[in-house]
């Protein structure tokens, strides 16, 4: 145990862990060459191609140091502001953490965000100044500010390159050096600290634990403390580039457990493993994740309802952070209302049922959380817009606040600042961390930011800003409901709640992008926009001529065949509405008013 080493890469987005960890992979030659792939880690297609960490991953290395053989536990973490979930999950399982800053960019929100989680959890910070292989570094300005933040010393910082190869032994030195080793008595009773988990259609589910106490062997017979249901160890294991199976793991250790669980909701990401002989205390979990944004997930084949049901229960096995239950639209009939930690978060889950499961499903207007205080009953939490309390009921209604953080050039300060206070921002206070370098703190309404928000900050701060926020709590906001009518009939799935001052030209707006993005029938399609039994906007999407198909009779026939298929790619995301198709883009257009 003494030769074991468990830690994190934590950073900001981009800023260099995933190419990092591949470094560290190969010089311990975790991974022979010919395996060798970019980005290792990111196994999932998705991730990829967003080139983003989504989820976390684990990996083992052996590496010898002053002529003994260490056992590294590498725990890789997302850097994106929506999975600062995942990270507090892995940071649980280790005792050290690699900073990584990019050295020509220097310290940003997330980068601060996570070391604060590092620091809570008592984690030996090493400081890694990364990508100085590039001509506009400034290992000395980016230097200072790590030590103004941590109050490290210089000689402390490792200079390093993921990309050109620079550092890498220094690193794993400092991890063998620096990072205490786990502590924990292999005697005790077993608390293994289960801190992800993963569906796999072949061998059941697999969980991903780390061992504080006790020791477990293969064949045991265990118990999750938190469900209370009891299994046997049939295999576990080590996570190498693939999963090596032991017969014996002590205190200390990272690895898989397989004991042949099919039902998802078995497995708890915070639980505990401990022996059904001789058992343990469970070990404080995580905190329960707050989702920020809910949105209805329906299939756009009806039938599919209890497929997507399944889909959902082994997607939260892997994702923690998803939560849901079912919900009912007159529009759309049987679905899901889901939480989620952000935008991302919830493009990425529509993503992967759709790559991961087979499923087609449409996503509904994007909502947060909202408290309504009622004359006739205790305060309602409003999830979807449907679940509003008539108007006369309604006493008042509070949304959720942020605090926000908001690091930039100088140069950028003012229209932050006007950005921010459009969007009902308070400006609370401003820091200069260097001569160039701002962090500004802002109480802001959630719904304002969780959208575009981060977009528009990245625009107009050229990608100089970086961003992090915490709920800080609900206050009283004007809000109403905005409701559309397609041919008379209310779409519920289309509504919104907006605060009363935005509302006109929300509901003129939103008329407008339905316009753009309702395909023509081969009727009239009125689209209205309502605040309770008054309408506000109206537009109108003219029928289709009759014979745009007709037309193509007669000789083109790719022409046809194009236009056949436009057809059905269209069809795939798209819901039947009393009589008029809804696509999927026009549930999220309120999302792209301005
Ligand atoms: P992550 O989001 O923190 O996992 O960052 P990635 O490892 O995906 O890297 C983000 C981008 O920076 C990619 O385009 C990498 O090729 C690039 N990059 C990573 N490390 C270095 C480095 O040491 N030097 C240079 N010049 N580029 C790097
Ligand atoms: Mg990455």
């Amino acid at each position: 145990m003494k030769n074991i080493r468990n830690f994190c890469i934590i950073a900001h987005i981009d800023h260099g862990k995933s190419t990092l960890a591949d470094r560290l992979l190969e010089y311990t030659q975790t991974v022979a060459e010919r395996e060798m792939q970019h980005q290792l880690l990111d196994n999932m297609d998705l991730e990829r191609e967003r080139g983003i960490t989504i989820k976390s991953h684990a990996i083992q290395m052996n590496f010898p140091y002053k002529g003994e053989e260490y056992v590294l536990n590498l725990i890789d973490t997302p850097g994106h502001v929506d999975f600062s979930y995942e990270v507090s999950r892995s940071i649980a399982a280790c005792e050290g953490a690699l900073l990584i800053v990019d050295s020509s960019q220097g310290i940003e929100a997330q980068t601060i965000s996570n070391l604060y989680l590092a620091i809570g959890n008592d984690l030996e910070i090493i400081p890694v100044l990364n990508k100085i292989d590039l001509p506009h570094a400034m290992p000395e300005e980016v230097s200072d500010q790590i030590i103004e933040l941590i109050g490290c010393e210089r000689e402390d910082i490792i200079h390093a390159s993921g990309k050109a190869g620079i550092g890498i032994e220094e690193i794993l030195n400092a991890i063998c050096d620096r990072i205490p080793a786990p502590k924990g008595d292999p005697e005790a009773p077993l608390q293994a600290l289960i801190f992800d988990s993963v569906f796999n259609s072949y061998r059941g589910i697999e969980v991903y634990f780390r061992i504080f106490n006790g020791t477990l062997k293969k064949g045991e017979k265990v118990k999750f403390i938190n469900t209370g249901k009891t299994y046997e160890a049939d295999e576990i294991g080590v996570l190498k580039l693939n999963q090596e199976s032991r017969q014996v793991m002590g205190a200390g250790n990272v690895g898989y457990l397989i004991s042949g669980i099919k039902n998802a909701k078995e497995v708890k990401v915070g639980d505990t493993i401990t022996h059904v002989d001789k058992p343990g205390i469970g070990i404080q979990g995580f905190e329960d994740v707050k989702p920020m944004v809910f949105a209805g997930i329906y299939p756009v084949e009806t039938s599919e309802y209890e497929e997507l049901r399944s889909s959902m229960e082994k997607l939260q096995l892997n994702d923690a952070s998803l939560v849901w239950e079912p919900e009912t639209s007159a529009a759309l009939g049987f679905g899901f209302r889901c939480g989620f930690l952000g935008m991302l978060h919830m493009e990425i889950v529509q993503e992967r049922l759709e790559r991961e499961f087979d499923m087609t499903v449409i996503t509904t207007v994007p909502s947060v959380q909202f408290h309504a205080y009622t004359t006739k009953e205790a305060m309602v939490k409003v999830n979807a817009p449907s679940e509003m309390p008539e108007p006369n009921y309604i006493d008042h209604i509070e949304e959720p606040f942020i605090k926000a953080q908001i690091i930039s050039k100088s140069e950028f300060v003012g229209p932050i600042i006007t950005l921010c206070m459009d969007k009902r921002g308070i400006l609370k206070n401003q820091t200069y961390l260097t001569s160039d370098r701002v962090e500004m703190t802002f109480e802001m309404p959630l719904a304002e930011i969780v959208f575009d928000f981060f977009d528009k900050l990245k625009t107009i701060s050229r990608g100089y800003a970086s961003l992090d926020y915490e709920l800080i709590g609900f206050r009283p906001s004007n809000m109403v409901k905005l409701d559309i009518m397609l041919n008379g009939e209310k779409v519920d799935a289309l509504s919104a709640i907006v605060h009363r001052d935005k509302a006109y030209d929300w509901g003129k707006r939103l008329c407008e992008k339905l316009r753009e993005l309702l395909p023509r029938q081969m009727f009239e399609i009125a689209i209205q926009a309502a605040i309770g039994q008054k309408i506000i906007s109206r537009e109108t999407v003219k029928a289709m001529r009759k014979n745009v198909l007709a037309k193509c009779y007669g000789g083109d026939i790719s022409r046809k065949r194009k236009l056949l298929e436009k057809q059905k790619k269209g069809k795939k995301r798209m819901r039947q509405v009393g009589n008029v198709e809804i696509p999927q883009e026009a549930f999220l257009a309120v999302l792209k008013l301005d």
